[in-house]
C-alpha cells in the first residue's frame, strides 16, 4: 500500500447492522475518521495489541479502498481508485456507547493506536466488478460477518462524491466503506482471517 494520508471511515452504511447497533439508517452518509498512526499491517504485524481495561473492543470487517489520485468527478472510478484491501475498524464499544449517549467525538472509540487493520490489497479493477465483491471474517475459524459491496446503503461512488465535497479526498487517502452485521468482541488469543472472494487477504491474532 502507499503511503496513506488520510483515515475516512464510514458509519451506518448497511442496514443490518444499523439494526443491530439500534441506530438510524442516515439520510447521508455517517463519516468519521482515524488517526494514520492507527494504521496496522497484518502483513507485517500479525499480533496486534488491544487497549486493555476500556471494556469491549469489538471487530468491524470493512472494505477499504485507496486513492491513486487525487478526486476528479470526470474521472473513471478504476482511474481514481488504485487498490482494495479489507480492513478492520476495532472499535471499544463501551467507550463509544458513552461517547453517543454523552454527544463526544468518537476519537476514543475508534482513534486508538492498531485500530484501523489493514490486508494485503488487490487492484482495483471497476465498478462492475466491485459491485460483485463479496468479502467474510472468520473468527478462530467460525463464520462471523459476511457481506458484499451491494449491500452498502451508500456505494462507493457516492461515498466518494461526498467526501470530496465536504473533507476533500486526494491521492494516498484510505476509505473505510462500513461495516455490515455480526460485529462482535474479541478476546486475547482470537484469530481472524479476512477473505475477499474466495481468497485470504489477512490473517492476524489479537493479544
Ligand atoms: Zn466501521
Amino acid at each position: 500500500m502507499e503511503t496513506i494520508r488520510n483515515i475516512f471511515c464510514v458509519g451506518r452504511n448497511y442496514v443490518a447492522h444499523v439494526e443491530e447497533l439500534k441506530n438510524e439508517v442516515p439520510t447521508e452518509p455517517l463519516f468519521f475518521m482515524k488517526p494514520t498512526h492507527a494504521a496496522a499491517f497484518v502483513e507485517t504485524s500479525p499480533v496486534i495489541q488491544l487497549p486493555k481495561d476500556q471494556g469491549a473492543v469489538h471487530h468491524e470487517i470493512e472494505l477499504v479502498v485507496q486513492l491513486q489520485q487525487d478526486y476528479d468527478c470526470e474521472l473513471p472510478l478504476e482511474e481514481l481508485v488504485g487498490s482494495v484491501c479489507l480492513g478492520l475498524d476495532l472499535t471499544l464499544r463501551d467507550v463509544q456507547s458513552i461517547a453517543k449517549q454523552q454527544g463526544l467525538p468518537w476519537l476514543a472509540a475508534k482513534g486508538f493506536r492498531n485500530s484501523a487493520v489493514l490486508s494485503q490489497e488487490v487492484a482495483f479493477r471497476d465498478l462492475n466488478w466491485w459491485q460483485q465483491l463479496h468479502f467474510h471474517l472468520l473468527k478462530n475459524g467460525q463464520m462471523q460477518q459476511a457481506s458484499a459491496a451491494d449491500c452498502m446503503i451508500y456505494p462507493l461512488p457516492e461515498l466518494l462524491a461526498f467526501c470530496h465535497q465536504h473533507y476533500g479526498l486526494k491521492q494516498g487517502d484510505i476509505l473505510f466503506t462500513g461495516t455490515p452485521a455480526g460485529v462482535g468482541p474479541l478476546h486475547a488469543g482470537d484469530a481472524l482471517e479476512l477473505y475477499l472472494e474466495d481468497q485470504l487477504l489477512g490473517s492476524l491474532c489479537v493479544e
